[in-house]
């Protein structure tokens, strides 16, 4: 827990700090003090929607004399986004839902995709779960090459292809190997260009066709991986992928080093897209299952 509240710490200053330094010492509260909130909310990444959301909320509390104080207006607001995000929570992955579990990874470059399978396979590893790779982004080498390189310190194998290779070809071997080996857990790479959303969809909807054929059922989950720093961009990414692809879930990353960490709930509230799993940090501990209490109380408490 401390981890979590350290790794959070800027987007508590910019979201919870600036909430208690307004409300600090309030007696009365009134519709300019909202209207000061509306605006942290909006800077801390809370998307429009939500804001919105959360304001309509507190004025109804105040018309009906709930928010007495500054200290019943921070409540209000901890039991509010904590609602939100848990109305999208979906706990940790079901690994024994299937024989392999297929999880399919989406998501531009940069995002910390590559990082986030590599620290996954090593968590199931050491969960005592056998895994194979699929280095489906075959566009960038090094995309192939940095799995590889988690793949060998994890003891994984890695199914690859040659740079420019079709990635449903990948996906069909990674499906075949998975199968053979009877792996517990295939976790498949995809490339992350954006550039038309039909020739996105078209790829993902040819890798998802394979692995269908292959393991009838797969991909059991669809991972979008999004990266915190870049806020309100990361909604939209959100957004195209959601419409190119079944997204099941989001594994948010660098959190820790960013103060926009409201953004999961935009991602929860607006989206309506679960948040799987969090980054907040470099090391392999560092990806966790999304607790939705555990994650407001490293804010509010
Ligand atoms: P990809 O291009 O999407 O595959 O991105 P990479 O996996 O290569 O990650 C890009 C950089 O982000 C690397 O330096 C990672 O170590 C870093 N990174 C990934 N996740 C996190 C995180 O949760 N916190 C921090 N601080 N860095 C991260």
């Amino acid at each position: 827990f401390e981890r979590m509240r350290q790794g959070l710490s800027k987007t508590q200053a910019s979201l919870v700090g600036r909430i208690d330094t307004l409300l600090r010492g309030r007696k009365e509260i009134d519709a300019d003090l909202i209207e000061d909130l509306e605006e942290i909310l909006i800077t801390a990444d809370l998307g429009m929607k939500t804001t919105q959301d959360l304001v309509a909320v507190l004025e109804d509390r105040l018309d009906r004399n709930e928010l007495a104080d500054g200290e019943a207006v921070r409540s209000a607001m901890q039991e509010e986004l904590t609602r939100r995000l848990e109305e999208q929570a979906c706990g940790p992955l079901d690994l024994d839902a299937a024989k392999p579990f297929v999880l399919m990874v989406v998501g531009v470059n940069g995002v910390g995709k590559t990082t986030t399978i590599g620290k996954l396979a090593r968590q199931f590893k050491n969960e005592g779960r056998s895994v194979v790779l699929g280095a489906g982004d075959t566009f960038r080498a090094a995309a192939s090459e940095q799995l590889a390189i988690w793949g060998e310190r994890s003891g994984v194998e890695v199914i690859r292809h040659s740079e420019g290779a079709d990635p449903a070809a990948v996906a069909f071997d990674a499906a075949k190997a998975a199968v053979a080996r009877k792996a517990d857990v295939l976790i498949l790479d995809t490339a992350g260009r954006l550039h038309t959303k039909a020739n996105l969809m078209e790829e993902l909807k040819k890798i998802r066709r394979v692995l269908d054929r292959e393991i009838p059922g797969a991909p059991h989950e669809t991972l979008l991986v999004l990266d915190a720093t870049t806020g309100q961009n990361a909604l939209n990414q959100a957004k195209l992928f959601s419409e190119a692809v079944a997204v099941s879930g989001i594994a948010l990353t660098k959190l820790d080093g960013t103060a926009k960490g409201g953004i999961v709930v935009a991602i929860s509230n607006e989206l309506k897209l679960p948040v799987r799993y969090i980054g907040i940090g470099e090391g392999v501990e560092d990806l966790r299952p999304f607790d939705p209490a555990m994650f407001a109380a490293a804010l509010f408490d």
